[in-house]
């Protein structure tokens, strides 16, 4: 929710953060990328895209593919490939530094209460402790859980505390979750996965313990989005298997 709130509370002073960026390197064009442009005025010299709402189209690539139609080999790096990709809260935090000499020692996130279908965009210190916010805002009211996206949230730990990645806080009951072992291969998990990866086999060597055989199937695409473990029918933790087989050299 805070990126769109930051679009309509500030941009006057996104777009001068864009415009002190655009003064250090010369570009040929800036796109704004947004789910939704309603409301949005901008000086000429933006484009606006609207990209459509599925997840996760703020992966760097996905956004990269849906707005310029460009895409890229898995192992260039964008700004190797002349393409820049910044969050308006980054362009924020320039604005911030060079006219207002702010330090970026906080950063704005969303606090949900999921149990009520609430919520609201505060702006905290980094190192803030994670269940002190939430207790601050929704008092008591369950479970607390926090992540950089949306399908890849987990419980918080109990010290936990505010980082650069950290983008939301949302308070809910536990999900219900029970994990099969058995795969039928039906390949929703391929289908789905914005890699193109081929999901059930890599997850079956993991589980076979097999993980030599991992490098032939290009497991550094892994986004960690976790859209896999959403739509996997018999409910396996796809993700949590993709990390293990990233993670593994
Ligand atoms: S979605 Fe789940 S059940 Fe279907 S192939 Fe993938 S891992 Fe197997
Ligand atoms: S987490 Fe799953 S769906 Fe997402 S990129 Fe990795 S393998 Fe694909």
């Amino acid at each position: 929710m805070h990126d769109y709130w930051l679009l309509r509370q500030y941009p006057n002073e996104i777009y001068k953060g864009i415009q002190l960026v655009c003064g250090c390197i010369k570009f040929d064009k800036v796109v704004l990328a947004t789910k939704d442009i309603s409301g949005l005025e901008f000086p000429g010299d933006i484009d606006i895209v609207e990209v459509p709402g599925f997840y996760p189209i703020g992966a760097e690539r996905i956004l990269i593919e849906n707005t310029l139609k460009i895409k890229l080999p898995h192992d260039v790096i964008p700004a190797n490939a002349g393409i820049l990709v910044l969050n308006v809260q980054t362009l924020l935090s320039v604005y911030e530094a060079v006219y207002l000499n702010r330090k970026a020692d906080s950063k704005y996130i969303t606090v949900a209460n999921l149990n009520k279908k609430q919520a609201r965009v505060l702006k905290v210190k980094l190192g803030s402790k994670i269940s002190e916010i939430a207790n601050a805002v929704y008092p008591g009211e369950g479970p607390i859980f926090t992540g950089g996206g949306l399908m890849a949230a987990r419980r918080i730990d109990d010290n936990e505390e505010v980082i650069r990645t950290t983008n939301f806080i949302a308070i809910s009951q536990f999900p219900y979750y029970k994990e099969s072992v058995l795969c039928s291969k039906c390949a929703i998990c391929v289908r789905k996965c914005p890699s193109g990866l081929e999901v059930y086999k890599i997850a079956e060597l993991v589980d076979n313990n097999n993980l030599d055989a991992v490098s032939k199937y290009n497991i550094k695409k892994c986004i960690s989005c976790g859209t896999c473990s959403y739509y996997c029918l018999a409910g396996r933790n796809l993700s949590y298997k993709m990390k293990i087989a990233k993670e593994y050299r």
